[in-house]
């Protein structure tokens, strides 16, 4: 992109005044933010309008990636790196005495999603404009993002992430654009004005939907692709005969009822959401896409829907938007007139579904009550679409009356999101290999029976602009230094850095940035939470979500061994060593909240005691998010990432935390196991059982927790601290997790995560870590094979993948 200093600094100065009445020498930090972006996308603005152009001017297929999340984190930066002006961008400012750093520190995190799911959708925007491909994302304008945590008294306190305080210099209102999103209402047939007979739904409620775009801005390249977020607001405003009435409760009570759809993002990662909201959120913004999709295709193309499929293809990231495939009837039907087989005919050759979990709780499911009266006509035609495959079923699977049953999208009371996406998609992918693997032998084995065509594996990826380039610019200086560019845009060509494995200078260079980046994140957090980190220790770190099946419980109670062994045996000389931990907690999830306050208790006692200090730290880092991951992850040494085999399906973090020079200290689960392929087993610290040996000891329910306890008095030692007032005086705060593990709660057998079985091996594994970390240049040596072998795990790779296998894509350069 051009970039013209004084056209900058005017616009800058320009914006300054206009919206805040001010000179630079005025400006608050914000209002520096506010400025320098909007000066950006001035510069963006251009290729964002030829990329619509270019994309009309000869329509070929786009992609339209449906995901009730995206986990964008900030902007700024990333605009300025992918367009290629971050450096005169800063060389300005430096000329008007603003420090930049200080300027992209001001910009909330868009928070609009939970974790790993919501991340994967950011990345792939990312990924797809910048291979060029027209691919955009569409989803929910949250108000208020994933929630504020606050750590108060080692107690998890959430906090409304109001995101939108400021305005939001990114987005661009397109008013002209809003559609109608109807809910509720009785099913009428009969003439409509055009002299149709058709159904129509009587006495709907109707909700506006406003877009608001973002621009997703290649890196390298002049395409700019649209995130496509949808607002809701009532059509009437408030009530003015009410409010006249003085009523200005009720008045305001249909605005905020109609606003309250796109208010609040559900915090839930990995668990069930069931909320009557949720599903109004879902259907909100999947109609919404469909109607945008629709009135394109009809501009463009006109009423034949016969080629729909050759000019959209839609991608369910998981179960949220699977409502959009009735919806898709529904508008086809009622709307266009088609035909059920010419209608379904469309319908199946236009969507595809990633699933992101086996977690039965995660597989949405909806009481038939409930979306019938929100959605009666979608819900009709879902009983008519059922009611063909139910026919299906029993052909394919006669006298297996379980299969009928099960595998009917209607059953047991309550609709299946998951069967209706499998039934009616063209593709069901799985997110790494084991993953895939598990859906087609375990969780959707009959369904991999019917339609085994449809299954396939994408591992994810991540993208290298922001994980590498722009986290961590010392080591893509590095990179580059040795290999030249190319690897922002083609990471395997990191594999050119394999020579340099022996070469000392390269060794001790890596060394030093590691080093650097280590006191970079000591600062941050002593300057946000005054920790004191020594950059000395081994920094070994887990951040993702709080959930049981990620284990941070077994970090935990490895700490508290190790704590343990120091003040027991003061011959005993580890070197030091600094846990750091960073996660939110699902507000209703109790035992996960339990866990943060057990960390932060872990943390207290062994951070105070004078008999462990410059040995062993215990971190908890407040609201981990994309910006704090960004500082985070370029500082670690060790990378944990030790769930349960089976029960993560790949994992990002993973690969974020490889592409740093972090070694991985994991289970054989979701994409370690294609991590540790390319990076070599001597390279990483593999432990516990492998998910085959899970599922075996689950089905035959031969696991016994209570022999690892007798087994290892270490361990049963540590066990039983949880209650004998070591880190609570009460012996009571810790004793439901206590009981999970010893004895099983609430119906659940015993230790359901296998902490204890798994125990001995991570302890091994640390050990090993001890030892090698001990000699600085091999372990170096180590990260600098990973790096080197991170390769594969580009979301240029997986889209790439999708494009070939699903999407059918063809790029379209931007002049
Ligand atoms: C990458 C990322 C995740 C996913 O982490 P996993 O360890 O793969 O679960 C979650 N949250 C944030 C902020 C991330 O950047």
């Amino acid at each position: 992109m051009t970039f013209d200093a004084e056209q900058f600094k005017e616009n800058l100065t320009a914006r300054l005044r206009r919206q805040y009445g001010k000179d630079i020498s005025q400006a608050n930090k914000h209002d520096l933010f506010d400025a320098v972006s909007a000066s950006a996308l001035e510069i963006i603005m251009p290729n964002w309008m030829e990329t619509r152009k270019a994309y009309e001017a000869k329509p070929t297929k786009q992609l339209c990636y449906l995901s009730a999340e995206f986990l964008m984190g900030r902007a700024l930066s990333n605009n300025l790196i992918n367009s290629g002006i971050m450096d005169q961008v800063k060389e300005v400012l430096k000329g008007m005495n603003i420090n930049y750093d200080l300027v992209e520190d001001e910009e909330p995190d868009a928070g609009l999603g939970n974790g790993g799911l919501g991340r994967l959708a950011a990345c792939f925007l990312d990924s797809l404009a910048t291979l060029e491909y027209p691919g955009h994302g569409y989803g929910i304008r949250y108000q208020y993002g994933m929630f504020e945590q606050h750590i108060e008294d080692g107690y998890q306190v959430e906090y409304p992430d109001n995101w939108l305080k400021h305005r939001d210099p990114w987005e661009t209102k397109r008013s002209d654009l809003a559609v109608t999103v109807k809910f509720g209402g009785q099913i009428k047939y009969g003439k409509t004005p055009d002299g149709q007979d058709r159904f129509y739904l009587e006495n709907a409620e109707e909700i506006i939907a406003t877009p608001y775009d973002m621009p997703i801005v290649a890196y390298g390249s002049n395409t700019v692709n649209t995130l496509r977020l949808w607002q809701a607001s009532s059509p009437n405003g408030f009530d003015l005969q009410l409010f006249n009435d003085m009523q200005y409760h009720r008045a305001v009570e249909r605005q905020n009822d109609a606003e309250n759809i796109s208010r609040v993002l559900y915090p839930n990662d990995n668990g069930p959401m069931g909320k009557e909201l949720r599903l109004r959120q879902q259907y909100f913004f999947s109609s919404a896409s469909l109607q945008d999709l629709i009135h394109h295709y009809v501009n463009t193309v006109g009423t034949d829907f016969s080629k729909f499929h050759e000019y959209h293809v839609i991608q369910l990231n998981d179960t949220h938007p699977v409502v959009a495939i009735p919806e898709l009837m529904r508008i086809l039907l009622d709307e266009y007139n088609v035909g059920w087989d010419d209608a379904w005919n469309v319908v199946t050759k236009t969507f595809a579904y990633t699933n992101h979990t086996i977690l039965a709780e995660a597989l949405e499911k909806w009481p038939i009550d409930v979306f019938q009266r929100l959605l009666p006509r979608v819900y009709q035609i879902i009983e008519e679409i059922n009611r063909r495959l139910v026919i299906e079923l029993r052909q394919k699977f006669p006298e297996d009356y379980y299969n009928q049953n099960h595998m009917a999208i209607i059953h047991d009371g309550k609709v299946y999101m998951a069967w209706l996406a499998i039934h009616a998609g063209f593709s069901v992918n799985g997110v790494a290999a084991l993953h895939t693997e598990l859906l087609k032998t375990q969780e959707l084995k009959n369904w991999y029976t019917l339609y085994p065509e449809k299954f396939n594996n994408k591992t994810n990826g991540v993208t290298q602009r922001r994980w590498l380039l722009s986290s961590n610019p010392e080591l893509a200086e590095f990179i580059t230094k040795r290999i030249g560019h190319g690897w922002e845009k083609e990471l395997s060509l990191l594999k050119g850095l394999e020579k340099f494995a022996d070469d000392e200078a390269s060794i001790n260079e890596l060394i030093a940035i590691k080093r650097h980046n280590k006191e970079k994140l000591a600062e941050y957090l002593k300057h946000t939470q005054n920790e004191f980190l020594d950059p000395e220790s081994i920094f070994d770190t887990q951040v993702k979500r709080l959930h049981e099946y990620k284990r941070q419980l077994l970090n935990v109670l490895h700490i508290m061994y190790e704590y343990n062994r120091i003040v027991e045996d003061p011959s005993y000389n580890p070197p030091a060593h600094t846990y750091i931990f960073g996660a939110k907690a699902a507000s209703g999830y109790r035992r996960a909240k339990a866990i943060i306050k057990l960390i932060n208790a872990v943390a207290d006692r062994v951070n105070n005691d004078r008999r462990v200090r410059g040995k062993l730290r215990v971190v908890f880092v407040e609201n981990y998010r994309v910006s704090v991951a960004e500082k985070i992850i370029p500082a670690s040494d060790v990378s944990e990432q030790i769930s349960t085999a089976g029960y993560e399906a790949s994992g990002t973090s993973n690969m974020k935390f490889m592409m740093n020079g972090a070694l991985t200290i994991g289970t054989l689960d979701g994409a370690n196991i294609e991590i540790v392929e390319e990076a070599g087993e001597e390279n990483a610290f593999i432990f516990g059982l492998k998910a085959d040996e899970i599922i075996k000891m689950k089905s035959e329910h031969t696991y016994n927790p209570q022999k690892y306890l007798d087994r290892n008095p270490q361990l049963a030692k540590v066990v039983n601290q949880l209650v004998d007032g070591t880190y609570d005086p009460s012996g009571m705060l810790f004793k439901e997790i206590h009981d999970s593990i010893v004895y099983g709660v609430e119906g659940q057998p015993a230790d359901v995560f296998f902490l204890l079985a798994d125990f001995d091996s991570y302890c091994q594994a640390q050990e090993q870590i001890a030892k090698e970390y001990a000699d600085q240049k091999t372990w170096a040596r180590k990260c600098l094979l990973n790096i080197a072998n991170s390769g594969k795990f580009s979301s240029d790779r997986t889209i790439e993948d999708y494009v070939k296998d699903i999407w059918k894509l063809k790029k379209v350069t931007v002049k």
